[in-house]
């Protein structure tokens, strides 16, 4: 199913996302956390690919499970910077063997000591790649911080409009913590004239590396009423996951009520985190 027909603008879709095993780790390393996950029925599941080759192997085998095991959509993330396009197009006929059309276009980040390839230098070509390819729904990647490469908000935004317009479907969101980033970054959208349905990334922080693992990587900034909770109780793993389950479920309830079109959850193959969400936001979904 088009996940682009999922969005309704009387109820917010909660989805997930998934990671595979590390390349050390056998697939079926997974299984268990993709059946729990799917038993809590997200209105579909991405699965991250390896920018550095890295497990990008199984992105297809584990979204193809979702698909056809659990029955919940599945969005396959697709990245661009180590790839030819011959190399691309031989991922694309997988996904299509597997009956896998929905996709999300990444450029990846350039890992340490693997040059990038010279095919796509963006996300937005490989978007258009897609698009004339044929046969898939894209989405897009968006970044209500700014994407840490960008030299302003301003260029950011009217990049990621590039990538709309090339045929992004709907755009997933980096993570967050602070719900007004999203809301002007939204508002920036539709002023600019991105009006495609946008889902917030939200990353339940359930321990005190996690967060500053998050920080570097991403660069979110973290609000005073976080740093009081991770000041805290980041000693007291127990009261820290509380607490960070808490803050997320706070944040989901004020989206919700905001009207937003999804939220994607970053489940970290944490079912027990997620189900915890899912109870607490109870009839709002
Ligand atoms: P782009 O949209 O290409 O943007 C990258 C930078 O280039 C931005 O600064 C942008 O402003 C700039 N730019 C874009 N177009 C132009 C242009 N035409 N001219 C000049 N500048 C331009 N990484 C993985 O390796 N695997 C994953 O599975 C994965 N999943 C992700 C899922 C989500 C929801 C998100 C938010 C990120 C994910 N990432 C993943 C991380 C992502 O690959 C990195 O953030 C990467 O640095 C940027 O990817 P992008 O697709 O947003 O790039």
């Amino acid at each position: 199913m088009k996940i682009l027909d999922m969005y309704n603008e009387n109820k917010t879709i909660l989805s997930f996302e998934v990671f595979p095993p590390k390349k050390t780790s056998p697939i079926e390393s997974v299984y268990g956390v993709l059946e729990e996950l799917c038993s809590l029925n997200p209105a579909y599941v991405s699965v991250t690919y390896g920018a550095g080759g890295t497990a990008s192997d199984n992105t297809c085998a584990i979204a193809s499970r979702i698909k056809h095991d659990y029955n919940i959509e599945a969005l396959a993330h697709i990245t661009c910077v180590n790839s030819t396009s011959s190399e691309v197009e031989s991922v694309l006929e997988e996904f299509k063997k597997n009956d896998i059309d929905n996709v999300l276009a990444l450029r990846g980040d350039v890992v340490p000591d693997i040059p990038p390839k010279t095919d796509f230098k963006y996300a937005s070509e490989l978007t258009e790649f897609i698009k004339s390819y044929g046969g898939f729904h894209i989405a897009g990647a968006c970044y209500p911080e700014i994407h840490p490469e960008a030299e302003s908000d301003i260029t950011d935004i009217i990049n990621l409009k590039k990538k709309v317009d090339a045929g992004a479907e709907f755009l997933i969101s980096q993570l967050f913590y602070d719900n007004n980033t999203f809301y002007d970054f939204t508002k920036h959208c539709r002023l600019v004239g991105i009006n495609v349905p946008i889902e917030a990334g939200i990353m339940p922080v359930i321990n005190q590396k996690q967060i500053q693992r998050m920080v570097s990587l991403c660069g979110a900034s973290l609000p005073a009423k976080f740093v009081r909770i991770m000041n805290r109780y980041g000693d007291n793993p127990e009261a820290m996951r509380d607490a960070g389950i808490a803050y997320a479920v706070d944040q989901c309830v004020d989206l919700i009520a905001n009207g937003v079109s999804g939220i994607h959850l970053y489940t970290m193959n944490n079912p027990y985190v997620a189900r915890r969400i899912i109870e607490a936001l109870g009839k709002l979904l």
